[in-house]
């Protein structure tokens, strides 16, 4: 199929928008479930993971024949491949030993959920491919293997319930299932007609099952919260957020948990071990759950922290300034020694999280965000005099001009909540704040690292003003 065509003829699908005042959430429960549903479970993953693989070979089979013949078939297409697939299934899905027919017992909709997987799997490869699509180049997608699938389901109709008890989920096919945690937070809310469920998806992490309900909730754009309080946010590796106001009086650091760097010598430990051990035996497969349990537990208090800060700035200043920085091209740095730490740091600090939470929580809590241009010298601007210079990765630094001694990260805050005052002096204000939650897919990322392009940039300020 002709790539140009193919995308003429298929548009991409507009991304559900919610009525005005609401916005679309995630819950996510880990499920306790009985031997019984976890078998249903499994099932249901591999329902879905064989209706993908089938989907899949077919647009492949119309591709590779496109390759050969130069014949178009019709580009894939969610409802037209299920339509296929639901004409296909009473012979394709029989066991091979017991003649039965066992897609019934999974269910329509983890095997459609399949189906969809692939079609969007192949757009975003030729949207990626024709430049459509934002952020890193997609391949082809792969076929998906038991055991090293990201094993899930998701169900858009049918059963999906919060029990009254507040500690039970009923999902259609798995039946009433306990979660871990308590349900209040959202049951309250669809009781009350303020949220309802859209989606519910089953998946496994690890030796776990959790379930993610995609939810609708009323969530009116705030009035401002009343708070005034200007500050600048800086995200770092050192300090996890430190947070400044334009008067140049440091508010707070917030330590960072460094979840990854506690963890790093254990983590090296069960890696070792899991290399002595036979592939696919049972002690392998043991230090393969305590490796997966270990990278769950280090992601948990990561995304803990940076939750709590997040909803607490936004919930108490009226305006925050973070920098834009691009946190994906810093984690392709390269060339010093202890680079390679460096981006271990990078990465465990997940330092665009922050300003992605800030995104919407401040629209929930009243408050306003502003994003530095990335540009912005924000670390190495003196705050005391504006002299700009370059230092390195150095904790602290000494201005040239004025002698004054520097912290990193707390010049850096400083010089961002001055920023919006800053652009409206000089330039007639660019700092445009950032409205709602926006649907942010991917975003753009350059190959090289910020800090080269920051230099640079920097040179060229320091040449302009004598
Ligand atoms: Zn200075």
């Amino acid at each position: 199929m002709a790539n140009s065509m193919a995308l003429e003829v298929k548009k991409k699908r507009e991304p559900f928008v919610p009525p005005d005042g609401w916005v679309v959430q995630a819950f996510q429960f880990a499920l306790d479930l009985t031997d019984d549903q976890r078998r249903i479970c499994a099932r249901q993953w591999g329902g879905r993971r064989y209706a993908y693989n089938w989907t899949l070979r077919t647009i492949k089979t119309g591709v590779d024949n496109y390759n050969a013949t130069g014949v178009e078939s019709e580009p894939p297409s969610f409802y037209r491949l299920r339509k296929q697939w639901n004409a296909a299934k009473d012979t394709l899905c029989v066991d091979s030993e017991t003649g039965e027919m066992w897609w019934p017992a999974v269910g329509k909709e983890a095997l459609a959920d399949g189906v969809r997987g692939a079609v969007e799997g192949y757009w975003n490869w030729q949207r990626s491919k024709s430049g459509n699509r934002k952020g890193r180049k997609m391949g082809f997608p792969r076929f998906k293997k038991k055991g090293r699938d990201q094993d899930r389901f998701t169900i858009t109709t049918g059963v999906m319930r919060l029990e009254p008890d507040r500690r039970h989920l009923s999902i259609s096919k798995l039946g009433c299932v306990r979660t871990h945690e308590n349900t209040r937070k959202i049951e309250r809310l669809v009781t009350s007609g303020r949220a309802r469920i859209l989606a519910v998806t089953v998946r496994r992490s690890g030796s776990r099952a959790i379930a993610s309900l995609r939810v609708i909730v009323a969530r009116p754009q705030q009035p401002s919260s009343g708070a005034t309080s200007v500050v600048g946010v800086d995200v770092g590796v050192r300090t996890l957020a430190t947070v400044a106001n334009a008067e140049g009086r440091v508010l707070e650091r917030v330590a960072n948990p460094t979840p990854l760097a506690n963890e790093l010598s254990a983590l090296r430990r069960l890696n070792r071990q899991r290399s002595r051990r036979q592939k696919g035996s049972r002690q392998y497969r043991a230090s393969n759950e305590q490796i997966t349990r270990l990278h769950r537990r280090i992601r948990d208090i990561r995304v803990h922290h940076i939750h709590n800060l997040t909803t607490r700035l936004a919930k108490t200043h009226g305006t925050i300034v973070v920098e834009g920085l691009d946190a994906a091209g810093m984690l392709c740095q390269k060339g010093l020694n202890g680079a390679r730490a460096r981006r271990r740091g990078l990465a465990d600090a997940a330092l665009a999280e922050p300003r992605r939470q800030l995104r919407y929580k401040c629209s929930w809590y009243g408050s306003q965000l502003i994003e530095a241009d990335r540009f912005f010298p924000s670390s190495k601007t003196c705050h005391t005099c504006g002299h700009v210079q370059d230092m390195g990765w150095a904790r602290s630094w000494t201005c040239d001009e004025c002698r004054a001694i520097h912290d990193r990260d707390d010049n850096a805050a400083i010089n961002l909540a001055r920023w919006p005052k800053c652009q409206s002096d000089d330039l007639g204000g660019v700092a445009a704040p950032v409205k709602h939650g926006a649907v942010h897919k991917t975003g753009p990322r350059p190959a090289a690292g910020v800090d080269m392009r920051k230099s640079r940039r920097t040179e060229r300020l320091a040449g302009a003003t004598p």
